[in-house]
C-alpha cells in the first residue's frame, strides 16, 4: 500500500506520520519526489483502515498496491484449485454440469427431473429446499423434507446434490448434502460464511446482484480464512439498467476472477437470464470463455413450476443444451488439454 502526501509537506508533517503509521504497526519506506512524497507501507496490510489514513491532513490518498485477499489469491496459489465435489472434481480443467429444479416440489418430481438431467449428462442435481423468495407469501419450499428427497434422489442416480443455506442453525439438515449453496442473497452474511468455513464442505458461493468480483473474492476468503479451502465461485448475473433480461450477465467476470483467484468459476445462466430461450446461448458462451461449469434449472412442468419457471429447461431442452455445450467445449479446448 502506498500513501501519496499533500504537495511539498513539511519535514515535521512527514516525520509525525511516519512514526504515527510505525504505531500502528506498519514499516514505512520514504521516498521523496521532485513533485510528490510516497510512503510504502510495508507489513501485513489485510487490516488497514485506508480512510482513516486518507482523512489525514498531511494525506493527499492511499492506494492498495496488492489484493487485500490472501487466500483466495492466485499470486500465492499459482495452480488452479480442483475440488472435489461428492467425489466429481470441479475446476483445473475439470468441467461439470449442475442440472435441477428451482425447488423441491415434490417427490415425484425431483426423481423425474434427475432421472432425466443424468440420463442428458449433468454430473450434479440442484434443487432449493430452503428458497429464498422475494415474496413471504410465495412458495418457501419444503426445507427438511426437501433434502431428504434430494437425498433419495441421489441414492437413486448416484448424482451428488447441491442445495441452498440460509441460516447457519440448519447446518446439521446439511450433513449429508454434496455442496452448499450461499445464494445471491447471502454472500455477505459474513456470520454464515464464518459457518460455514468451519463445515469444511464444498461452498458454491453465489455472486451478490450488486456486488464486484473483488467483494465476491472477499467472501470467499471469509469461508477460507474460516478453514475451508473448497469455494466454488458462481456468477450469476448482476443488476443493471438493462430490463430485457432478469438480470445482466457478466461473462467477463469468469476470465477475471480466474486471473485473480485459483478458486473453480462456474456460471448459472438460467438466473442470469431469467428466460429459457437464454439459456441456451449464454451456456454455450459461458463454456466457451472457459468456465469451470454450468448451473441450469430444468424443470419437467414449466408452466407449472412453483418457482422460475421462465427460466427451466425442459427435459427435451436440456439435451439440446448439453449436446452444444459439449461440441462447444471440444472445439474450444480439445487443442489445449
Ligand atoms: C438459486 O440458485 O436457487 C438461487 C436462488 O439463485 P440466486 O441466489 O443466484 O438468486
Ligand atoms: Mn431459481
Amino acid at each position: 500500500m502506498i500513501v501519496i502526501l499533500k504537495q511539498n509537506p513539511q519535514q515535521a508533517q512527514v516525520d509525525r506520520l511516519v512514526a504515527w503509521l510505525n504505531e500502528q504497526g506498519y514499516g514505512t519506506n520514504v521516498s521523496v519526489g521532485k513533485q510528490e512524497t510516497i510512503i510504502g507501507l510495508i507489513g501485513d496490510m489485510s487490516n488497514v483502515d485506508m480512510d482513516l489514513i486518507r482523512s489525514l491532513e498531511v494525506v493527499d490518498d492511499v492506494k492498495r498496491i496488492s489484493e487485500p485477499y490472501k487466500n483466495a489469491n492466485r499470486k500465492f496459489h499459482t495452480d488452479d484449485s480442483v475440488i472435489d465435489a461428492g467425489g466429481v472434481k470441479i475446476g483445473g480443467g475439470h468441467f461439470q454440469v449442475i442440472a435441477g429444479p428451482c425447488s423441491v416440489e415434490s417427490r415425484e418430481q425431483v426423481k423425474e427431473i434427475a432421472k432425466c438431467v443424468k440420463a442428458a449428462g449433468a454430473t450434479l442435481l440442484r434443487g432449493g429446499a430452503f428458497t429464498p423468495r422475494t415474496s413471504p407469501y410465495s412458495f418457501q419450499g419444503l426445507r427438511e423434507e426437501g433434502i431428504n428427497i434430494l437425498l433419495e434422489a441421489k441414492a437413486e442416480t448416484g448424482l451428488p446434490i447441491v442445495t441452498e443455506i440460509m441460516d447457519a442453525s440448519h447446518l446439521p439438515l446439511f450433513a449429508d448434502v454434496d455442496v452448499i449453496q450461499v445464494g445471491a442473497r447471502n454472500m455477505q452474511n459474513f456470520e454464515l460464511l464464518r459457518a460455514l468455513g468451519e463445515a469444511g464442505k464444498p461452498i458454491l458461493l453465489k455472486r451478490g446482484l450488486a456486488n464486484t468480483l473483488q467483494e465476491l473474492l472477499m467472501s470467499a476468503e471469509y469461508i477460507m480464512a474460516s478453514g475451508n479451502p473448497n469455494v466454488i465461485l458462481c456468477e450469476r448475473g448482476i443488476r443493471t439498467f438493462e430490463t430485457a433480461t432478469r438480470n445482466t450477465l457478466d461473462l467477463s467476470a469468469v476470465p477475471v476472477l480466474h486471473r485473480l483467484s485459483h478458486l473453480p468459476v462456474i456460471v448459472d445462466p438460467s438466473h442470469a437470464t431469467g428466460e429459457s430461450w437464454l439459456v441456451k446461448p449464454t451456456s454455450v458462451a459461458s463454456a466457451a470463455i472457459g468456465a469451470d461449469g454450468i448451473m441450469l434449472e430444468v424443470h419437467n412442468d414449466p408452466p407449472h413450476a412453483l418457482c422460475d419457471g421462465a427460466q427451466a429447461l425442459t427435459c427435451e431442452a436440456f439435451f439440446d443444451v448439453m449436446g452444444a455445450v459439449t461440441a462447444v467445449r471440444s472445439a474450444v479446448f480439445s487443442a489445449e488439454e
